[in-house]
C-alpha cells in the first residue's frame, strides 16, 4: 500500500488491472479504417448535409494569398490580412461556409468543453460574451460567421471546393493552385490552415456496407432523418432503435439528446472515457461588468499557465481541466531535492486519486451495477483525451438506454445491425461517432492534396522521415508557404487550440504584411535555420513510451505503439511544448524584423 496522501492504494494491483484492461483492447485491426478517398461505397459519408451545392464557373486569377481552410485557423489568418490591408486573398474550403470543425460538427448536444470565454476567438473585438460557460456548437458557429461578416471573409471565398494540387512555380514565384471545381489560382503566398481533426474516420468493420438501416457519421449529422436540429428535439426518432458507436468526446455529448428522442438507444462502447464534472451554467450577468480591456488574452494566458504548472495568483477558469488535467500533467515537486523516482511515484498517486474519483462518480450516478462497472475507466488519466459532462452517465438510468460493452470491438455488422459476442442488435439507424484521423496525422495528409515544392518534391516525400520546419510554420523547400501550428509539426500543443491559432495567425499575418509592404519577395527557409529548429525539437523530445505503453490504446499513444512516435514530429519544449517560450520567441523574431532564418530574394 502507498500511504500518506489519503489515496491509499496498492500500486501493483492497480497497474495489473490497468494492463489487463489494456490487453482486452489491444486487438489486431482495432485502428483499421475505411478509405474514404478511394472507396466509392463510403463517399456519401462525407457529403455535406447542411448547405446545398451550387454550380459556379471556375475561377482563374492571380491573387496575393490563398488560405486553405475556413475554420478558426483560416478565419484568424484572414482577419489579420484584412487588418494589415492585404485585400487580395481567397479562402478555400470543402465545407459550404466558414466554421471548420464547427461547420461540420452539428450533432445533437455539440458543445465545446473548453471554457467559452477563452475558446471563442476575438470576443473583445466583437463585444460578445457567450451565453454559457461552455458554449454549444450553434453559438460558436454563429460567432465565427460574425467574425467572417465583420472582416468580409466570405468575399472571394470558394466553398464546396477542394484543392487538388498546389505547385510552386519558380519562374513566376507563385503557387499554382488547382481545385476540384476547375479553378486555377496563382498565389504569391500559400497558407495551410487545414485543421487538426479534419479527416473523419469510419472504422473498418466487416459487413458495414451491407447494413440495411440508415447510417451516418456524427460529423455529418442527418437531421433530415432524425428530425430536429442542434438544440432542438429530434422528432423523427420516437419509433426508431438507434445505435451509437463510439464514446469519445463526441459520442458522450450525443447520448443524452438521443436518449430523449429514440425509442431505444444502444451505446456501443469499446473504451470508457473518463467523464469529469462539467458544471455548465449561464454566463453571470455581472461577469461582463468586471472585465477590463485585454481580459480575454489575460484569461487565455492564465489557463495556459495553470495547465503548464506555472504559478498564478488565481485559477480564473477553475474547472476540471485546471484541476484534474493540470494536476496530473504537472504535479508540483514537494521539495527541491525530490528525486525523479519519488516524483514519479507521487504523480502516479495523484493520478490514481483522480481516476478513483471518476470511477466513484460512475458508481454514484449509474444505478445498474453491471452497467456502472463497464463505464468505469481503468487507465491513467492522460492515456485518453478526458471528457467532461453532467448528463452522460445519468442517461444510462433511462429504461430505453442500453450500454453494449465490447472492449475488443464489434464482431461484424449484419444487415440487421451490429453483432457483439454473437448477439445481433437490430437497429433502424447506426451513428458512427468514431472520430477523426489522429492529431498527429502528417500535414500533407491532413491537407489532402499534393503540395509540390521548389525542386519538384512533394511535401509527403520531403517529410518521409518526419517534419522539417522553421517554427513549425514555414517549410524548407516550399517557398512562400505557411502552415498554421498544429500537433506533429514542431510547434506546441495546447488544450485551448484557439490560443495557438491566434498566435499562428498573428505571426503569419504580420509576416505576409511585411513581405507585401516590401514588394512581395520570395522567401525560403535556410537549411541552417531548419537544421537548428529540428535539432532543438529532437533534443527536447521526451520519450514517454514506457509510460504510454501501459496505456489503454488510443490516438494519444499511437493506438498502443508509442515507440513509433517520431522525435522529429515533437514540440518546442518538453512534452506538449512550452507555449509561453514559443510565443516569446516568435514575438522577438517578428519585432527584430530581419526575418532571420529566411532567405529573401
Ligand atoms: P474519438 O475521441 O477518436 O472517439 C472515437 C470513438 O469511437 C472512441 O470511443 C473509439 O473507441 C470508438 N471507435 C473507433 N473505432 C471503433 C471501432 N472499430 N469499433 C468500436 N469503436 C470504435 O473521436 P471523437 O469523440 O469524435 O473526438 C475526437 C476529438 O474531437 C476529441 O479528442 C477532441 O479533441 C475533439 N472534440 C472536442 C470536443 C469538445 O468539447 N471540445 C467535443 C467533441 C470532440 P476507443 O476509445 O476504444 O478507441
Amino acid at each position: 500500500m502507498q500511504q500518506g496522501s489519503g489515496n491509499e492504494f496498492d500500486p501493483d494491483a492497480v497497474r495489473s488491472k490497468y494492463l489487463a484492461e489494456r490487453d482486452k483492447r489491444l486487438v489486431p485491426g482495432r485502428a483499421d479504417i475505411r478509405d474514404l478517398d478511394h472507396d466509392d461505397r463510403f463517399a456519401r459519408y462525407r457529403s455535406d448535409p447542411f448547405t446545398p451545392y451550387q454550380e459556379r464557373d471556375p475561377v482563374t486569377e492571380e491573387t496575393d494569398v490563398v488560405i486553405v481552410g475556413g475554420g478558426i485557423a483560416g478565419i484568424l489568418v484572414g482577419t489579420q490580412l484584412r487588418k494589415a490591408g492585404v485585400e487580395r486573398f481567397r479562402i478555400i474550403d470543402q465545407a459550404g461556409g466558414l466554421g471548420g470543425t464547427w461547420y461540420w460538427n452539428r450533432y445533437p448536444g455539440v458543445m465545446c468543453d473548453v471554457e467559452s470565454y477563452i475558446y471563442l476567438p476575438m470576443l473583445e473585438e466583437l463585444d460578445y460574451l457567450p451565453r454559457h460557460r461552455y458554449a454549444f456548437g450553434d453559438e460558436i458557429l454563429a460567432h465565427l460567421q460574425a467574425i467572417g461578416d465583420r472582416y468580409d471573409l466570405d468575399r472571394g471565398a470558394l466553398f464546396h471546393t477542394g484543392v487538388t494540387s498546389a505547385t510552386w512555380d519558380e519562374g513566376s514565384g507563385r503557387w499554382q493552385v488547382a481545385t476540384d471545381r476547375g479553378d486555377r489560382l496563382s498565389a504569391r503566398y500559400y497558407v495551410l490552415a487545414v485543421g487538426i481533426l479534419n479527416l473523419l474516420k469510419l472504422p473498418d468493420i466487416a459487413g458495414m456496407e451491407d447494413f440495411a438501416g440508415h447510417s451516418f457519421h456524427s460529423a455529418r449529422w442527418d437531421y433530415a432523418y432524425t428530425g430536429g436540429g442542434p438544440g432542438r428535439p429530434m422528432t423523427e426518432l420516437g419509433d426508431k432503435v438507434v445505435g451509437l458507436l463510439g464514446t469519445g468526446a463526441t459520442g458522450i455529448q450525443c447520448v443524452e439528446p438521443l436518449a430523449r428522442a429514440a425509442r431505444h438507444l444502444y451505446v456501443f462502447q469499446r473504451t470508457p472515457s473518463a467523464i469529469g464534472v462539467r458544471d455548465n451554467r449561464p454566463t453571470d450577468p455581472t461577469f461582463a461588468s468586471g472585465l477590463q480591456p485585454g481580459w480575454q488574452r489575460a484569461r487565455m494566458d492564465n489557463f495556459q499557465a495553470v495547465m503548464l504548472g506555472r504559478p498564478v495568483e488565481a485559477d480564473l477558469v477553475d474547472d476540471s481541466w485546471t484541476h484534474d488535467y493540470a494536476a496530473v500533467q504537472n504535479p508540483p515537486r514537494k521539495r527541491p531535492d525530490e528525486s525523479f523516482a519519488e516524483w514519479m511515484r507521487r504523480a502516479e498517486e495523484v493520478d490514481f486519486g483522480i481516476m478513483e474519483a471518476h470511477r466513484s462518480r460512475v458508481a454514484d450516478v449509474v444505478e445498474d451495477p453491471a452497467t456502472a462497472e463497464s463505464l468505469k475507466p481503468w487507465y491513467r488519466y492522460l492515456c485518453k483525451r478526458p471528457c467532461f459532462h453532467d448528463e452522460y452517465l445519468s442517461a444510462f438510468n433511462h429504461p430505453n438506454v442500453s450500454l453494449v460493452d465490447c472492449p475488443g470491438g464489434i464482431d461484424r455488422i449484419d444487415p440487421a445491425g451490429p453483432v457483439v459476442d454473437g448477439t445481433t442488435y437490430e437497429l433502424d439507424c447506426l451513428v458512427y461517432a468514431t472520430g477523426f484521423q489522429a492529431e498527429l496525422t502528417p500535414l500533407y495528409r491532413r491537407a489532402g492534396h499534393d503540395i509540390v515544392g521548389a525542386d519538384g518534391v512533394t511535401l509527403a516525400d520531403r517529410w518521409a522521415d518526419g517534419a522539417a520546419t522553421l517554427f513549425g510554420m514555414m517549410l524548407p523547400g516550399f517557398p512562400n508557404l505557411f502552415a498554421m501550428p498544429a500537433p506533429g509539426q514542431q510547434a506546441v500543443v495546447t488544450v485551448n487550440y484557439t490560443q495557438l491559432a491566434v498566435l499562428g495567425a498573428e505571426v503569419i499575418g504580420a509576416t505576409i504584411a511585411a513581405l507585401t509592404a516590401d514588394g512581395s519577395p520570395v522567401f525560403e527557409v535556410t537549411e541552417q535555420a531548419e537544421a537548428e529548429w529540428t535539432s532543438g525539437i529532437v533534443g527536447s523530445f521526451v520519450d514517454a513510451s514506457p509510460v504510454m505503453a501501459a496505456c489503454t490504446p488510443s490516438r494519444i499513444n499511437n493506438e498502443g505503439h508509442p515507440e513509433q512516435l517520431n522525435p522529429r514530429n515533437g514540440n518546442y519544449g518538453r512534452g506538449f511544448g512550452d507555449f509561453f517560450a514559443y510565443r516569446d520567441l516568435l514575438r522577438s523574431w517578428l519585432e527584430a524584423g530581419d526575418l532571420e532564418g529566411l532567405e529573401v530574394r
